[in-house]
């Protein structure tokens, strides 16, 4: 239970979603510090009281090794025998491998590659400098992470979505949460696949409260440089126009910032926080370097932040697109009785978030239901 959690992250992480966030059909969180990140541990114990309180029929250390179409529904084969249904509710996560880039093969031997599945704290790492590829919450946060144990770090940017912890007085998430950014349902959104693909937030959880963006990480003294484009004789060759990825950056956060001071306006809460507040532009180094030698000994390891992907390789019906995604509509599968939940903006911006399955859950199970019924 709680796999994922358990065993797929690295040491130091926390939620970057409030604890008060924290919540699930039946269950929220009703600790002592409501503004607080949860832990590893605080997270893999508030999925297993969810099981004790849902009283869901929750087999643990089951694999799932092939789903396959049968007369009656689907046929499920598992490390613990076989089970005939009707329906099946596909909730396998949205990460289960890291993504890579092919351009990691022309990566010279003497760097050590990792990615945040194997990572768990920068003293595992070899001494020297580390390349931090990808921006995203995953990438700012072990940057940080790993400059701090003293090393020195590089982190590789490309298109990111960048966020202050605290806006007027509040978390950002609350924001998200209150003007109903979050709410915003997937036949609502301009471009979905776009949607669908947006990378995570530079955020992170910490008891301090502080904001990670791409100006915090140079102030702790990380290198930044442009996407890493590709690998030419050993040498790792990067894009330029960092100051066109940053006003990017710049001016999707401030538009997000317009939509929340909006809605507090039109709320009737405006004078509830704080004066609405602009940041500082991203500041661009004045000469970001475009290659690093990967013989040179500077860089002696790679950690790919360059996402994450479902793995649906036991799923023997043809319901995956070319690119191994999942074909569905807001979560039902393109073939009868087959769900999802748990999938970006599966029904909702918020639906890979904790906080997001509840109201897709109940829409997904209403047309279960109904399948059922009306069978
Ligand atoms: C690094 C990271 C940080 C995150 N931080 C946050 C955060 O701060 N707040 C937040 O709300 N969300 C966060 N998320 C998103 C988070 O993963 C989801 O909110 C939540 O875990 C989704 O739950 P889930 O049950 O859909 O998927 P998962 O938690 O991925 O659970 C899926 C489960 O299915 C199991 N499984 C997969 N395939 C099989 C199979 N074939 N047979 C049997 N079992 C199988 C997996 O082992 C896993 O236990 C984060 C994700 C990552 C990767």
């Amino acid at each position: 239970m709680a796999n994922s959690w358990r065993r797929e992250r690295w040491d130091s992480l926390r939620l970057l979603t409030p604890n008060w966030q924290s919540r699930l059909p039946g269950l929220r969180y009703d600790g002592a510090d409501p503004d607080g990140y949860m832990t590893m541990g605080e997270v893999t114990e508030f999925v297993e009281r969810f099981a004790k309180v849902s009283r869901a029929p929750v087999r643990t250390g089951v694999t799932v090794t092939s789903v396959r179409g049968a007369d009656d529904g689907y046929r499920v084969v598992t490390s613990d025998g076989e089970i005939a249904c009707r329906t099946v509710v596909i909730a396998s996560g949205a990460c289960n491998r890291p993504s890579v880039p092919p351009l990691s093969a022309g990566v010279p031997a003497p760097v050590e590659q990792l990615t945040p599945f194997d990572y768990r704290d920068p003293g595992r790492l070899p001494d020297g400098g580390v390349l931090v590829v990808g921006a995203s919450a995953t990438g700012v946060q072990l940057a940080a992470e790993i400059r701090r144990s003293g090393r020195p770090v590089t982190l590789s940017v490309g298109e990111h979505v960048r966020l202050p912890r605290l806006y007027r007085g509040r978390d950002v998430l609350w924001w998200m949460d209150a003007s109903g950014v979050w709410d915003q349902r997937y036949d609502e959104v301009d471009d979905l696949t776009r949607a669908r693909r947006l990378p995570s937030p530079q955020l992170v959880g910490t008891p301090e409260r502080a904001t990670l963006d791409l100006n915090a990480l140079t102030a702790l003294g990380v290198e930044v440089a442009g996407k890493w484009a590709t690998v030419r004789d050993g040498r790792a060759l990067f894009s330029g126009g960092l100051r066109n990825v940053f006003s990017l950056a710049d001016l999707k956060m401030n538009r997000l910032l317009d939509t929340f001071d909006e809605w507090a306006l039109t709320s009737g809460r405006d004078g509830e926080f704080d004066s609405p507040e602009r940041f500082a532009p991203t500041a661009a180094p004045g000469s970001a370097r475009l290659q690093f030698d990967l013989r040179s000994g500077e860089i002696r390891s790679i950690v790919w932040a360059t996402g994450f992907q479902p793995d649906y390789s036991w799923l023997d019906v043809p319901v995956t697109d070319g690119k191994g995604r999942l074909r569905h509509e807001g979560g039902v599968v393109d073939s009868p009785g087959l769900y999802a939940l748990g999938l970006p903006v599966l029904r909702r911006r918020k639906s890979t978030f904790i906080h997001g399955i509840e109201d897709d859950a109940r829409e997904v199970i209403d047309h279960l239901a109904g399948h059922l019924a009306a069978r």
